[in-house]
């Protein structure tokens, strides 16, 4: 998902040294062919994590860019060929991308929703409390007058989002009745796979560099090695692709047009990439969005008097990072293309940094620094946040009033300025997995899409909905049934076919299986009812932190995973697809940009749980579509 801290293998099987293994396919020539390929291509291209050495650095040591000594790169993990993709379905994701933007925006305007959604959460999870009690202060008033958020509310808004999906076999018909029809005509014929958003991630959504070096990679080795891997490929493709019958895609394509919209005409599915690994627009389309909000910041002050400029030198755009990040190429690849494409600085700084170094006008709300330069000062445009989306950022705790919490007050200073945020507080608490399930409950995402506001936000909202799986509160709001998967997890021994999640992010915080089980009976009292037959099932307050998500099961196919550029294994594998989504909104509101920005596939044996590339369980790798 996110952003992580370390590079572990904690989950992943012994590793083996690449004589050592076997893939159906592929034969033991080809196999050392293509892992020297990988690993040279990887280091040629910077296809690389940071190891960290932690005991060459203090703990205490903020100072990120000084820490120059002991420092390696290794092969980021990565899978060592693509994964067979159904082409209809990849092309569904990237036209999700816009249309989850503008959600994003019409969340994050919505105090009333966000307060009402996140009212339990905020209670029993001090982290999304922060963030909710900040939101209240400096974009409704609450608390320190409607003055202190002044500069915050007119400042222009940047999202890059990517919302993440895995196939799931449709058992139930999605979608209005008509649909019914195709979408079981689809099942009935074999295998129809459809698109099931897994979360939104709307703060240091990551892996936009490096997803696209690992298609180009993918690019090269399938060309390259064509001859040589076919077999391997065909056989995944037969795994993701449905029945025999549906030779041309006509009954996938139906089904994902009849339960999507009017406006996805047959152009629009028809007019995809051809076979083979795309090429990722990520690393130009997303430096072109913070361009666009960067030019729209500079572009605000150049009417103003020279004389009341603070500033000389160029404005930059401020990298928040956390200070023993691993995952450094893949932000450098974003700072090195925004200086390539559009002559844009980056700077870098922690948290603990910024509060000691970035000031706020008060009068202005400019956010400035000594760069150490010389005697100029240096001006925040936009502020783009890879670290403060977990309470680890936080590490001096939450009590602001004695001298703690500096990296909390880091982040309302820099939420008060001018500058342009991404995300805000409030692209922030949207992408909270309280609120995924909230959209997912009857008339919700249509109350963020009225019908009666024009056509395209009708279809946007069918468009959205069809990518939502099963999503249960365990919150006082429970209804009948959400407690129906309550029940089926606690008295039916269902506890494999649902996910249990708190509201955290960057992977490995989620319950499977017996652990859900457990975590869910022990935060709750079964009693007797009525009826013997039919026990009362009462939710302890304690669960109304977590969701309840219907578990996704994505078609299996073969991989070989590569880890500290070693073949960890190959084996049967689940994927997942991240696609980017770059908005740019105007403080008065206006849509100034609004589009898809890019892929990430990861993969991960089937045997594992948790996703996420950077805390180990999942490694970077690309669709090959069909
Ligand atoms: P995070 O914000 O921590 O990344 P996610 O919701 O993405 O949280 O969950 C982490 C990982 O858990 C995902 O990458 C995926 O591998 C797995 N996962 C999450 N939800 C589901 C689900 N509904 N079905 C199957 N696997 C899931
Ligand atoms: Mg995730
Ligand atoms: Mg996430």
């Amino acid at each position: 998902s996110n952003n992580h801290n370390t590079i572990t293998t904690m989950t992943s099987p012994p590793t083996l040294s690449s004589s050592a293994i076997t893939v159906p396919g592929i034969a033991t020539q080809t196999l050392s062919n293509l892992v020297e390929y990988a690993t040279s291509f990887s280091a040629a291209h910077g296809l690389q994590v940071e190891l960290r050495d932690s005991s060459s650095s203090s703990p205490t040591n903020n100072n990120i860019d000084n820490n120059t000594h002991n420092r390696g790169y290794i092969t980021a993990p990565i899978s060592l060929l693509p994964q067979a993709y159904p082409s209809l379905q990849f092309r569904m994701a990237t036209l999700l991308a816009a249309p989850f933007n503008i959600l994003v925006d019409r969340i994050s305007n919505d105090a009333t929703f966000l307060q009402e959604t996140l009212s339990d959460v905020r209670n029993l999870d001090e982290y999304t409390g922060k963030l909710l009690d900040l939101y209240e202060e400096i974009y409704c008033g609450e608390r320190r007058g409607i003055e202190w958020g002044r500069h915050a509310r007119s400042a222009d808004k940047l999202g890059i989002q990517r919302s993440d999906y895995m196939l799931h076999k449709d058992t139930t018909a999605a979608g209005g009745d008509d649909v019914g029809e195709v979408a079981t005509a689809a099942g009935s014929a074999g295998e129809h796979y459809s698109l099931k958003q897994v979360e939104l991630n709307t703060i240091a959504s990551s892996f936009a560099g490096l997803a696209s070096t690992v298609a180009k990679m993918h690019s090269f080795l399938t060309q390259r090695l064509e001859g040589e891997i076919g077999q391997f490929l065909n056989e995944n493709e037969r795994a993701v692709m449905g029945t025999e019958e549906d030779v041309d895609g006509s009954k996938t394509k139906n089904a994902i047009l009849g339960a999507s919209s009017s406006s996805l005409d047959d152009d629009c599915i028809i007019g995809i990439a051809e076979r083979g690994v795309p090429e990722s627009p990520a690393m130009s389309r997303i430096p072109s969005a913070i361009a666009v909000a960067y030019d729209r910041y500079c572009s605000r002050f150049d009417d103003t008097d020279s004389s009341t400029t603070t500033t000389s030198a160029q404005p930059i755009v401020l990298f928040v990072v956390q200070p023993k990040e691993t995952n450094t190429v893949d932000q450098r690849l974003l700072e090195f293309a925004l200086w390539n494409n559009h002559k844009i600085p980056v700077v870098r700084m922690s948290l603990a940094e910024i509060y000691e170094r970035v000031t706020l006008d008060e009068d202005s709300g400019r956010l400035t620094f000594e760069d150490g330069s010389g005697s100029s000062k240096r001006e925040v445009a936009v502020v783009y946040f890879r670290a403060g989306y977990a309470p680890t950022d936080y590490p001096s705790g939450y009590n602001t009033n004695d001298g703690t919490g500096v990296e909390w007050l880091a982040r309302e200073r820099l939420e008060r300025g001018i500058a342009t945020k991404c995300p805000c507080l409030g692209y922030h608490l949207a992408g909270t997995k309280k609120v995924q399930q909230e959209l997912a409950r009857p008339g919700v995402v249509e109350h963020f899409f009225p019908e009666n506001d024009g056509d395209d936000n009708a279809a946007a909202a069918r468009l959205i909905r069809t990518a939502f799986a099963g999503l249960y509160s365990l919150g006082a709001d429970a209804n009948d049934e959400d407690m129906r998967a309550v029940r089926e997890v606690l008295l039916h021994g269902g506890e494999g076919r649902y996910v249990l999640k708190p509201q955290r992010e960057g992977g490995g915080y989620n319950f499977y299986g017996k652990q859900l089980a457990d975590k869910l009976r022990s935060n709750c009292t079964i009693s007797n009812g009525v009826d013997e037959d039919t026990p009362v099932i009462q939710l302890s307050p304690a669960l109304s932190e977590f969701i309840l998500m219907e578990r996704l099961f994505p078609p299996q196919q073969r991989a070989i995973l590569l880890r500290n550029g070693r073949v960890e294994g190959s084996g049967m594998t689940i994927s997942e697809l991240g696609c980017f989504g770059t908005i740019v909104v105007s403080g008065e509101g206006d849509v100034i940009h609004n589009e898809y920005a890019g892929f990430l596939l990861r993969t991960k044996f089937s045997g594992v749980d948790e996703g996420g590339v950077a805390s180990g369980f999942a490694t970077l790798s690309s669709p090959y579509l069909c």
